[in-house]
């Protein structure tokens, strides 16, 4: 019989040399900030990077965030939150659209590798949104696969109508916060999680030109206000969400960027 799975698991979560360990779901936040922070002012430290650490992290991982992201070229994750191996475990799909592959790895990681913190990464002038709002607008629908992209981006739209949101950037705000709910209302292990304490579930928008990232959702609400360790180089005042049921939204969005 074929073992099949996603590498060697090492559930005990021992920290290692240039590895942050085990970390609550503020830490893990504030981690992510400070990288970020280091990003956008032109001082990364590319930590966990080196032979030594690759080394290090080959008999396990323990990474402290899970990353569900646009596939944008632009939005890498390691290179945003200035993270090295081991740090971070990514999903990627086009403009974050969740399905049932997406939902088993971010629950993988949850609840096998421990990761106490998962990010929805949009970004400004999403390419997915655009085109959802386009096929949306003209009543045509998407040749192939991308159909199920866009499909997943409608209900979104449909809100940023109810809304009266037609920005771009506002829509896509509304896409990430979105994508947090359906996150949790389709995996009810995920949910457990964050009912537990043990995980928290974060919505950012991503600015291409300025490479800072916003917070735009959080669940439990008001967790991404108050970081639990708020570090010395994270941006302070960033994070000002209001609250919604279950689901911190955005703030109105900013201006276009890129
Ligand atoms: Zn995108």
């Amino acid at each position: 019989m074929t073992q099949v799975g996603l590498g060697r698991v090492d559930p005990s979560p021992a920290a290692r040399p240039g590895d942050p360990g085990p970390l609550a779901p503020g830490q893990a936040l504030a981690e992510l900030h400070a990288g970020n922070h280091r990003f956008v002012t032109g001082a990364p430290r590319h930590p966990n990077q080196d032979a030594g650490h690759r080394a290090a992290v080959a008999d396990g991982q323990h990474p402290f965030a899970v990353i569900v992201g646009c596939s944008d070229s632009r939005l890498a994750a390691e290179i945003i939150f200035d993270r090295g191996l081991g740090d971070l475990f990514v999903v990627r799909t086009a403009g974050h659209t969740v399905g049932p592959e997406v939902l088993g790895s971010v629950e993988y990681a949850v609840t096998v590798l421990g990761t106490p913190l998962v990010v929805v990464l949009g970004h400004d002038s999403c390419g997915a949104v655009q085109a959802a709002r386009a096929a949306a607008s003209t009543g045509t629908a998407p040749v192939g696969h991308l159909r199920a992209v866009v499909d997943a981006v409608v209900p979104s739209l449909r809100r940023a109508a109810e809304r009266g949101v037609e920005d771009i950037n506002g829509i896509v705000d509304i896409h990430i916060a979105q994508t947090v709910e359906a996150m949790l209302a389709d995996s009810f292990v995920l949910a457990a999680e964050v009912t537990a304490g043990r995980c928290a579930v974060v919505g950012m928008s991503y600015r291409l030109s300025a490479g800072e990232v916003r917070t735009v959702a959080a669940v439990p609400a008001g967790f991404a206000a108050a970081p639990a360790v708020p570090s010395a180089t994270a941006p302070a005042a960033q994070d000002a969400p209001t609250p919604p049921p279950g689901v911190t939204p955005a703030a109105p969005a900013a201006p276009a960027a890129a």
